[in-house]
């Protein structure tokens, strides 16, 4: 892992968020303790209802947590006056399932949209959003229109439209739950490219168990807690307590973990058809 990886971008201090319903408290999330560091991709997984999406609300204040720190770049978010908390929130962009582009408008103007709310200059704001519709793999698609694009397309316009802000980091809260296989593949490898090139931080909430296979750590969630974490590997060696919450492990994980029950002999954590193949050919 880079070095700037290991610095914290945010990091959670005790984070609790509970909402009073018609049928008493309700506990979504319980004392979370976590850092994110810069640069990486971090993945958290779990079941409907284990405290994700008010998690990743929390991180940027959308919802206010009822107990708790959250700390952006060295400084405590409830502490800032307004302006301060608005500059922050700014810098994280959010990504949520729907694609929330403007009809009416082509691919490269959708992604110019905010930069001119921003008052860029225009040649500039053009600039970018070529740049970054190539990052994504639509610099071919810069004129077509919303309705002409796959859910896919949409999702990688819309993701382009964030990072025209230059956040320092993106929130993605299931942001392929809409998608066909296609359409997920091709969101998650333009995350992974942006993070690369342009370095911006990943915060990926997801229920399938295959998209954080490249995270660089994986926290597993459940009723409000934080219940596994590690990088990929070890978090998908321990297929048993996985199913145990209910998570279901990718097929070839699944696969070399019943090959290897019945004596095979293959590591554990395996995640990709490649590394099986190596593994038995071995
Ligand atoms: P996930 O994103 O993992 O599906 P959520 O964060 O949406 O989980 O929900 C966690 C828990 O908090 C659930 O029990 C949910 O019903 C509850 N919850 C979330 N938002 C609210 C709300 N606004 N009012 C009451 N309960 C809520």
């Amino acid at each position: 892992m880079d070095q700037n990886k290991e610095e914290a971008i945010i990091r959670l201090e005790g984070l609790g968020k509970q909402f009073a319903t018609s049928n008493g408290t309700v506990t979504a999330l319980d004392d979370i303790n976590l850092e994110i560091r810069r640069g990486e991709i971090f993945g958290i997984i779990g079941l409907s209802g284990a405290g994700k999406s008010t998690l990743v609300r929390c991180i940027n204040y959308l919802e206010e947590p009822t107990s708790g720190r959250v700390i952006f770049e060295g400084k405590n978010l409830s502490a800032m006056k307004e302006k301060e908390k608005r500059l922050a929130r700014q810098s994280m962009g959010m990504i949520f399932q729907q694609f929330n582009l403007l009809a009416q408008r082509n691919v490269l103007q959708n992604v110019c949209f905010p930069m001119e709310i921003a008052h860029m200059d225009s040649r500039k704001a053009k600039e970018r959003a070529k740049e970054l519709l190539k990052l994504v793999g639509l610099e071919e698609r810069m004129n077509a229109y919303p309705a002409q694009l796959s859910g896919g397309q949409k999702q990688r316009v819309a993701i382009a439209g964030v990072m025209a802000m230059e956040p320092k980091c993106i929130i993605m809260d299931e942001p392929t739950a809409m998608l066909d296989p296609n359409g997920r593949k091709e969101v998650l490898e333009a995350v992974r490219e942006l993070n690369r090139k342009e370095k911006v931080t990943v915060i990926l909430i997801t229920h399938y168990m295959e998209e954080v296979i490249h995270a660089d750590r994986v926290y597993v969630m459940d009723s409000g807690n934080v219940v596994m974490q590690g990088n990929p590997k070890e978090i998908f060696s321990q297929v048993d307590t996985l199913k145990a919450y209910g998570l279901d492990v990718p097929q070839v994980t699944l696969l070399a973990y019943e090959l290897k029950k019945s004596g095979v002999d293959v590591p554990d954590g395996i995640l990709t058809t490649e590394e099986l193949v190596n593994a038995l050919c071995q």
